[in-house]
């Protein structure tokens, strides 16, 4: 769970640390939802923090820069967001937190807006993250619904982006699925095959194989790598496929995974429990060995940590 901003909070904005109350943009600013940003975990390391997996955030934070036509390496080099982050939790000595990186235009009034006259802005935050309700729900299994909101075409948002934008869907299917009592959603896409849950990737165990859906229309997510990372090295068979509702229905286990959400067993979905209704063997293997790793005590974590 991110905590709120206190004050005195430092942030990085355009290459300076200033404090959370006095970092102003335009009313204008993010406006249509255009721009992209990254969520990224920092774990306490002693006196330290350990941030995971920093690069492949900030690449991905620049990939989405280029697919949104965002001239962010015109302006900042990934080592240069690479040490703002590290920055921000280290001055504001933060333990476990959360980052939030951020990317937009400052002030685009217009559907065709003349960027050339826009200046681009670059905002780091980060927050203290307390484990909170959020963590042990994750430990109990969560109960989810599938979303009759469609995930966009990829010809309509870039799903590939971690765009401001793309984030609306996710919004109204989340507020859909808590209204209906439950606590996260499944979106499919246009032809009704499953995609990724509103701010998490989804995969699902079938006779001791791991499936997922290819990252045509969801987010390439981190820990989604990193958990195929781990299958590859315990030897777990994995197929990123297309697959339909009935395949979660059936499933033996079912699991998101996101940097804030790591790895969350699925213990209900529409009404229809998961194999046993608790976190299955493989679910809570991968969950095991992630939060180990990105606390930095299995032989392979420091290839993806950095420490500040
Ligand atoms: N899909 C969506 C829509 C997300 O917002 C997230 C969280 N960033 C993910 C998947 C998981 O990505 P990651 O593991 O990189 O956090």
């Amino acid at each position: 769970m991110i905590e709120s901003p206190s004050p005195g909070l430092l942030v990085w904005l355009d290459g300076a640390l200033v404090r959370h109350e006095d970092a102003h943009t335009a009313l204008w600013a993010n406006h249509y939802g255009f721009g992209v940003f990254e969520g990224v975990r920092a774990y306490r390391a002693g006196k330290r923090s350990a941030v995971f997996r920093l690069c492949d955030h900030t690449a991905r934070l620049y990939r989405s820069a280029q697919i949104l036509g965002l001239p962010l390496r015109d302006s900042w080099k990934p080592h240069d967001l690479v040490q703002a982050q590290v920055d921000v939790i280290r001055e504001n000595r933060l333990g476990d937190a959360y980052l939030r990186p951020f990317v937009f235009y400052d002030g685009v009034r217009g559907l065709s807006p003349h960027t050339d006259q826009l200046t681009l802005r670059v905002a780091v935050l980060a927050l203290p993250w307390a484990e909170g309700a959020s963590g042990a729900a994750a430990e109990r299994g969560i109960r989810v619904k599938t979303s009759t909101y469609v995930r966009s075409h990829p010809n309509s948002l870039l799903l590939r982006a971690k765009a401001n934008g793309n984030y609306m869907t996710s919004i109204l299917a989340l507020a859909e699925a808590k209204a209906a009592g439950a606590d996260d959603a499944i979106l499919l896409d246009h032809e009704g095959f499953v995609t990724e849950g509103t701010g998490a990737n989804v995969f699902i165990v079938r006779h001791g194989e791991l499936w997922t859906p290819p990252v045509t229309s969801a987010l390439e997510g981190i820990t989604r790598d990193t958990i195929l990372d781990f299958a590859q090295r315990m030897d777990i068979r994995v197929r990123e496929q297309r697959f339909a509702r009935d395949d979660l229905y059936s499933a033996d286990e079912a699991f998101f995974t996101g940097t804030a959400s790591e790895v969350t067993p699925i213990r209900e979905i529409d009404g229809r429990t998961i194999g046993r209704g608790t976190g299955g063997p493989v679910t809570s293997q991968l969950a095991k060995l992630y939060a180990a790793t990105v606390r930095g005590c299995t032989d392979e974590a420091h290839k993806w940590i950095t420490l500040t």
